[in-house]
Formats: C-alpha cells, sequence, structure tokens
C-alpha cells in the first residue's frame, strides 16, 4: 500500500479537540482490515530493521501500533502510561504542553539495561511526547536509537526536536500544516 492510499484511510476532523486543530484520526486506518495489516507490517520491518530488542507504545493510540508490531516479530511491548495506571511504583517524567504540564510512566523493571527499544506512537506532532517518552525509557535503562510514527506533521518540527536528541526518526504518512 503507497503512502497515499493510507493518507485515504486517514480521517481529517478539523477543530477537534479544540478550534485550529486538524485532527488526524486513525479510528477509520485501523477500521479497515488492508490498511491496518500494512501500516503494522510497514513499522515491523522498520523496527527489525532498526534492530529492536523491545517496542515501546505511548498510551492510547501508541499500544494499538505497537503491541501489534511487538507480536509480528516476536518481541515484548513496553506501555508508556499516563499517571496512575500502572500498578507498581513508577519511574515518571513531566514534560510541557501549549499550557501546562503531563506527565507519562513505566514500570521501571520493564526494559532492562542496554535493551534496544524503539518507540512507536500514531502521531508526532510538536514532538513533546515523544522526546519525554524516548527519556522516560532512557532512563529505565534502555537504548532508544528510533522512534516510528504512523504519521508525521512536520511543519510541527517534532521529528526534528528528537533527531537532535540522537533518535531517528521514521513514518508511515506525513500531513503538510498542523
Ligand atoms: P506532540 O506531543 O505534540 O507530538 O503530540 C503527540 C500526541 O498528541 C500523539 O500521541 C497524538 O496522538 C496526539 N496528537 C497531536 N496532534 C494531533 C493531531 N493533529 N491529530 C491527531 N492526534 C494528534
Amino acid at each position: 500500500m503507497t503512502e497515499d492510499e493510507l493518507k485515504a484511510l486517514v480521517r481529517a476532523v478539523p477543530d477537534f479537540p479544540k478550534p485550529g486543530i486538524m485532527f488526524r484520526d486513525i479510528t477509520t486506518l485501523i477500521g479497515n482490515g488492508p490498511g491496518l495489516a500494512a501500516a503494522v507490517r510497514l513499522l515491523a520491518d522498520r523496527a527489525e530493521a532498526a534492530g529492536a530488542d523491545l517496542i515501546a507504545g505511548i498510551e492510547a493510540r501508541g499500544f494499538i501500533f505497537g503491541a501489534a508490531v511487538a507480536s509480528r516479530l516476536g518481541l515484548g511491548c513496553v506501555p508508556v502510561r499516563k499517571p496512575g495506571k500502572l500498578p507498581v511504583p513508577v519511574l515518571a517524567i513531566d514534560y510541557a504542553l501549549e499550557y501546562g504540564t503531563d506527565t507519562l510512566e513505566v514500570d521501571p523493571d520493564a526494559v532492562g539495561d542496554g535493551r534496544k527499544v524503539v518507540l512507536i506512537d500514531d502521531l508526532i506532532a510538536t514532538g513533546g511526547t515523544a522526546h519525554a517518552a524516548a527519556q522516560l525509557l532512557r532512563r529505565a535503562g534502555g537504548v532508544v536509537e528510533t522512534a516510528l510514527f504512523a504519521i508525521d506533521l512536520p511543519d510541527l518540527g517534532g521529528a526534528d526536536k528528537l533527531r537532535a536528541d540522537g533518535v531517528a526518526v521514521d513514518a508511515l504518512m506525513r500531513f503538510a500544516g498542523d
């Protein structure tokens, strides 16, 4: 499936979750069997080429792709969670949003020293979320050199932010604008 064919399966919803945002909705992509299969296969090929030992998915839509990719490669999957969801003491990181801050948490025993973790999420915009997740996984002992996304919004600079911190970024689709 080509990038344009995949892009045609992503629904654009204007003014969600607030005015001025064009929400790139993967509900329609994952609801399409060939589309989901192609996206998972393409992400898995890239994760395998990056030498992944472990896949990390960012809550919540990153879990959908992350778990499918991990399963396809026979690897484990680490959930990078929103606060208060894990039932054990956590490693946590706060990161800046446009207004205020948010937090991500991970099980400190979920990674293991020196394991190569490939980070997966549905979409990278400003890169704040993925950058925080990469730092958190590094604190947990992981080697984080690759992040993969279904969608990149390159005009928002997120991929460049990750690259500046030594993380190679790849995405299946790019949409101009925000
Ligand atoms: P950011 O931290 O700015 O890179 O935002 C990334 C996170 O927010 C991802 O987990 C996306 O699911 C979500 N997100 C941000 N912008 C959009 C958008 N325009 N459409 C859909 N999801 C978005």
